[in-house]
């Protein structure tokens, strides 16, 4: 039941208003929220509206993984189908009519170099379209203009202005993709580990005690947040892919590496994955071999992307009992939930999603990245951290926007993401204040600001590793010459004349023995 009087969900708004309903409501269709106007729509025409969703919505999606949340193949309650809208699909999603045409012609041409993927329920459900373009969530999925560099949006403005044909577009996406910092913090020449002398891929073990990797059936998301460090992983472009082929050597490798007790399966987003495929990626855990392998980490957006993942989806049932086997087997699951707004908390879907997973068991942890345009404003982590608590999320991080994609878009200057940081925290409750942040994942390590200060008359950044390649960096308070517009690691100078960072010498070493001595630049100092 979704429509007010009939069975039908009145979750779509037809493409083809103006013969069903007449000029006023294609007014209402395309200015105002479509929770507000989908439920003005009792015209018994609209609920009669021909089966065309099946052909609007039945997407495909811009990497060629498919139409699927992945999660089921057909959900019990059809209302709550995926499906998915890529750039191709743009001019079908009818509230951005609302938008002047330069406007979209611009989402058009950053979303044929960074990937766009958004589904109904973020339209629906978590769009203010009254906000638009300003609405934080729109801003978080839709491309914006202002994501590429001038000069990068403008090649690929003239090209589609041109006619370009789609090999020259492919071309110049691909080209523009290499210019943005594909794989951040040498996530390639760094982190990938050996194993039988070859490199194994799709795994990534930097920090001794954690292992993450990368499941060939999770590499997309249920949308695409504008802003994402794993960009490459969804535009469709082997050379930039990241992901785990060989099942076996990653449990060969952690039976011989005893001294991890930490895997994280990330993505893209493994709930994207059907249930019977995270079983078969996670159950070999429950092995004897790997007792040493006492904590699973999940990251994932779809608590926010997709709730329906852990409440109607056909196999969310299973998947909970999967989790809840996992503990009683002496597990310890961890979901690291991905939050950007506190609006994610706040539809009906996403709390009750929320409940549902906590019954199975596991504590979810939430963390994301402070972005311009999003998120840079106290009150808004305030409300979202305090928010969190009152649903028994645990706030984890506040991470610094990588030095990736559309970076330039979202960047935040360290000094004001530490007052950010400071004017949210003592907003809170204690319960809240387990946010650590603002932390930079940076080559060396993960490196957060603890605040500025002036030392022997010099203003300085003080910061502090909470991992690191060498452990024995973590805890040791180092310091960096305050700089007002400095956005990442690589833009600190040490503080009081020194010439270097404490661990330069050592990581740059790392960097060569690894074949990776541009890294040294490109990624930390
Ligand atoms: S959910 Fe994570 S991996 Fe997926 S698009 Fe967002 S940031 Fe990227």
């Amino acid at each position: 039941m979704g429509c007010p009087i009939h069975s039908r969900p009145p979750k779509t708004v037809p493409p083809n208003q103006s013969e069903i309903a007449g000029g006023q409501v294609i007014e209402l269709c395309l200015t105002q929220h479509s929770r507000l106007l989908l439920y003005t729509f009792k015209l018994p025409e609209i609920c009669a509206w021909p089966p065309r969703d099946e052909e609007l919505y039945q997407m495909t999606s811009p990497v060629g993984i498919g139409n699927q949340s992945g999660s089921s193949e057909a959900p019990r309650d059809p209302f709550h189908a995926y499906h998915a809208y890529t750039e191709r699909h743009l001019d079908d999603i009818p509230q951005l009519a609302c938008l002047p045409e330069h406007h979209r012609f611009a989402m058009r041409t950053i979303a044929n170099v960074l990937p766009f993927r958004v589904n109904r329920y973020v339209i629906e459900e978590l769009i203010d379209w009254n906000r638009v373009p300003d609405d934080p969530i729109f801003q978080l999925t839709f491309p914006q203009p202002g994501m590429l560099a001038p000069g990068q949006f403008e090649l690929m403005a003239n090209l589609l202005k041109s006619g370009g044909t789609r090999d020259e577009i492919k071309a110049l996406a691909t080209k523009l993709r290499l210019e943005l910092n594909p794989h951040p913090g040498g996530q390639l020449q760094l982190n990938v580990p050996l194993l039988d002398g070859h490199k194994l891929q799709g795994v990534q073990h930097k920090y001794s005690e954690t292992v993450l990797f990368f499941p060939s059936q999770g590499q997309t998301c249920h949308a695409y947040c504008t802003f994402c460090f794993r960009w490459a992983q969804f535009v469709g472009d082997p050379s930039l892919l990241f992901l785990l082929r060989e099942q076996n050597s990653l449990y060969r490798y952690l039976a011989a590496h005893k001294e991890v007790t930490d895997v994280l399966i990330t993505g893209g987003d493994p709930m994207i994955m059907k249930t019977r495929h995270l079983i078969r990626h996670l159950e070999p855990f429950l092995d004897p071999s790997f007792e040493h392998i006492r904590n699973i980490r999940i990251g994932t957006k779809s608590l926010a992307f997709w709730p329906y993942r852990f409440t109607s989806d056909d196999d969310a049932d299973d998947l909970l009992r999967f989790i809840e086997r996992l503990i009683k087997a002496g597990k310890n699951v961890c979901i690291i939930a991905h939050y950007n707004h506190w609006r994610e908390l706040e539809t009906t879907a996403a709390i009750e999603a929320i409940r549902r997973l906590q019954s199975a068991g596991p504590i979810i942890r939430s963390q994301g990245p402070l972005l311009a345009h999003i998120n840079d404003d106290p009150n808004v982590w305030a409300q979202l951290w305090s928010k969190q608590v009152s649903l028994n999320i645990v706030p984890y991080y506040m991470f610094v926007e990588r030095d990736t994609g559309a970076r330039r878009y979202f960047e935040v200057p360290l000094a004001r993401a530490c007052e950010i940081y400071r004017n949210a925290i003592n907003q809170v409750s204690g319960l809240a204040r387990h946010a650590r942040g603002p932390s930079m994942s940076a080559g060396p390590g993960k490196v957060e600001i603890q605040g500025t200060a002036e030392i022997a008359g010099e203003k300085v950044f003080v910061l502090r590793f909470i991992q690191a390649r060498n452990p024995e960096w973590v805890q040791r308070p180092f310091f960096a010459h305050f700089d007002y517009t400095a956005t990442w690691l690589n833009d600190l100078k040490p503080a009081f004349h020194q010439e270097k960072f404490f661990f330069e010498n050592e990581y740059e070493a790392m960097c060569q023995s690894a074949g990776a001595a541009r890294l040294h630049k490109i990624a930390t100092i």
